[in-house]
Parts: C-alpha cells; structure tokens; sequence
C-alpha cells in the first residue's frame, strides 16, 4: 500500500475512512469541511492523475 500525507501522521483521529471510492471521497471531504481530523485507508495504487 502506497503511504501518502498531506498533513503530518497524527496519533489520534476523530474519523477514519476505508476506501476512497464515491462515497469515501465524498465522505471524508465532508468531514475535512466539518474540521474532523480525518484518515482516509485506500489499498489500491496512488494514481499518477
Ligand atoms: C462496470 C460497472 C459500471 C458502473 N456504471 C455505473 C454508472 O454508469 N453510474 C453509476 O452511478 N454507477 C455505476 N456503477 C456503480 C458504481 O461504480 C458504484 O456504485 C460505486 O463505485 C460505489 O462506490 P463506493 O465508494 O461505495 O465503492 P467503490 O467505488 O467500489 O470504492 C471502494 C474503494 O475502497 C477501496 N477498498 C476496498 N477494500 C479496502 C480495504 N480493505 N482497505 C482499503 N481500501 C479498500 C477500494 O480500493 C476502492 O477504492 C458501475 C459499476 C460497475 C462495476
């Protein structure tokens, strides 16, 4: 699995999504906009787009 942060790893967070297909996406931008330190989990590659 490819490790990628925007933000530095944190020990805590207050939701974590598996999975960054449609609803994944969407759910974790809408807990970033509500302030939620969010983890997002995806086993698939990182995309070069
Ligand atoms: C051939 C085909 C055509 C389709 N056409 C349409 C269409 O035209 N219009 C439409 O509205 N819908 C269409 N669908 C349905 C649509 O693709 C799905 O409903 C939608 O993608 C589901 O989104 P999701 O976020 O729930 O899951 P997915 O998009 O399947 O995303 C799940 C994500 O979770 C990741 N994941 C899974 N397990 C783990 C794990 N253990 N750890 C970490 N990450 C994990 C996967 O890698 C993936 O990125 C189509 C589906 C198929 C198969």
């Amino acid at each position: 699995m490819s490790v990628f942060y925007y933000n530095s790893p944190q020990k805590e967070y207050d939701a974590i999504v598996v999975g960054t297909g449609i609803s994944g996406g969407w759910a974790a931008k809408e807990l970033c906009e509500k302030g939620l330190k969010t983890l997002v989990l995806e086993r698939g590659p990182m995309s070069d787009t």
